[in-house]
């Protein structure tokens, strides 16, 4: 049933009228301006004249006697980092226009290159065939499928790091640093930027390339064995990142020191960990203020080993001992629910529904021939009767480009579940009693406060774009456990 409903979705995407370039522009566009919208709900909340004074919800918890100032901060900050956003996306959007189309020709031809004057020329085709040269990874000229592959994510993630270099710095050193932020100096971005871009491409070229030749073994049309094997080995490689990523990758960038056994910390941590039975191993101090003063905490481990608990240095310098605690109580709720099960299974969900809709148009000719990828006439000499449908990551590119407004929707999808996990966590450590509730809420409020994360939050605007509940929505959700156990909710 299933597949004889997905068999002719196919056969109707197959149709040779489709405008598959203005069906492309035209949903980039679409999703573009839905977030923008989105974005300009955002911004009645940051206006200084719409929204002068913190909003009331916020009021009792913010008293100092800086709060208007440190309001003001806050949305003077979220206002810049929702325009830096827009630009960010505006550029993206001129990038995808300029890969998917010819305005680049004429800039080719005036430098003298030898360009084809094909109709369907576009930069995204040169690029491909000049995967076949990249070296090491490209495989030379008689290239097959998947080492020109590994050729095109090589050339991809190297081009989409020199394109982000801009935003990069103006983000670092511009906009963070404005607003206090920036702890990076320029040899420590220098370094981030080489480090980051070497782990893109060892993580990203095999990733690609093993989606694609089980693709290729699934065969192009079919749909479910090609989600059900390509979940089972993104199942595989998430599971080999839970190893690795804390032991291996971020070392490579952070500084990890043990929490001395003297810090006023160590022995609530200790204290906590065996009252719930937590298998705690080390505790590390990570310097996250070399990077930035935003501040933050975390376990990781592997099944039936001890668990390991990384606490930032700003985290410490700007909360009082039993604010950490209650902070890594609600740290040990999720590990308690088991909460990385479900981010798996969502983040799982979410690659079946893409790829499911995506291998509606892998064998696709018609979408592939409109970007400048129609089977060569010797192809079509060689293979009379089927001739090659043309490179699957292309495919697959171009069906995540068509289909970018989804990820909107996927976005909203994962959020939910990740604020109903914040939630759970919170719970977890209000139970817990003897004042976690309190100093949770006391940690949380200095967090937002430092963070500058104070001020009004349109509700489509935090669907979309929040992970963690918002700050208000948090304190009330505590409150509310607090006055079911009948306790003060402030001391
Ligand atoms: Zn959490």
């Amino acid at each position: 049933m299933t597949t004889s409903l997905l068999h002719s979705l196919q056969d109707r995407l197959a149709d040779p009228a489709i405008p598959w370039k203005t069906v492309v522009a035209s949903s980039v566009l679409a999703g573009e301006l839905f977030e923008a919208w989105v974005g300009s709900r955002q911004r009645r909340f940051l206006d200084p004249i719409l929204a002068p004074t913190l909003p009331a919800s916020l009021k009792p918890y913010i008293t100092g006697d800086d709060a208007h100032e440190t309001h003001s901060k806050s949305q003077a900050y979220a206002r810049h980092k929702l325009t830096f956003g827009s630009v960010v996306s505006a550029i993206s959007l001129v990038e995808t226009a300029v890969l998917l189309t010819d305005v680049s020709r004429p800039i080719l031809r005036s430098l003298g290159l030898s360009v084809s004057t094909a109709p369907d020329w576009t930069l995204l085709r040169i690029f491909w065939d000049a995967a076949k040269h990249v070296p090491g990874v490209g495989g030379g000229a008689g290239a097959g499928e998947i080492r020109q592959t590994m050729g095109f994510i090589a050339l991809a993630t190297l081009a989409s790091t020199l394109l982000s270099i801009p935003a990069d710095l103006y983000k670092n050193f511009v906009m963070e640093e404005k607003h206090g932020f920036n702890k990076m100096t320029r040899a420590t971005w220098v370094k981030d930027l080489f480090k980051g871009l070497l782990v893109s491409l060892v993580l990203e070229v095999p990733l690609v390339a093993g989606i694609v030749k089980i693709i290729q073994w699934a065969g192009q049309d079919a749909v479910l064995r090609i989600v059900s094997w390509t979940i089972g080995f993104v199942l595989f490689v998430q599971l080999a990142m839970v190893l690795i990523y804390p032991s291996l990758i971020a070392p490579l960038f952070n500084k990890f020191t043990p929490l001395a056994e003297d810090s006023p910390v160590f022995p609530r941590i200790k204290a906590l960990a065996q009252r719930l039975d937590f298998p705690l191993g080390h505790v590390w101090v990570v310097d996250g203020s070399t990077r930035s003063s935003h501040s933050n905490a975390y376990f990781y481990g592997v099944p039936g080993f001890p668990k390991h608990i990384v606490i930032y240095d700003t985290l410490l310098d700007k909360s009082k001992p039993e604010e950490v605690e209650a902070v890594l109580a609600h740290e040990l709720g999720h590990w308690k629910g088991t909460h990385i099960v479900y981010l798996l299974a969502t983040s799982l969900a979410q690659v079946a529904f893409s790829l499911s809709i995506f291998s509606l148009l892998l064998s696709n000719r018609h979408l592939l021939a409109s970007f400048g990828f129609a089977p060569s006439l010797a192809a079509k000499l060689a293979h009379p009767v089927a001739p090659p449908v043309g490179p699957t990551v292309i495919a697959l590119y171009l069906a995540s480009t068509l289909f970018s407004p989804l990820s909107s929707l996927l976005k909203f999808v994962t959020n939910l579940v990740t604020r109903r996990l914040e939630y759970d966590a919170d719970a977890f450590a209000a139970k817990l009693g003897g004042g976690y509730a309190r100093n949770l809420k006391q940690a949380l409020v200095t967090i937002h406060e430092k963070n500058l994360a104070v001020y009004g939050v349109d509700h489509v605007y935090s669907a979309l774009n929040h992970n963690h509940p918002t700050l208000v929505e948090r304190l009330e959700a505590l409150d509310a456990q607090l006055d079911k156990a009948g306790e003060k909710k402030v001391e």
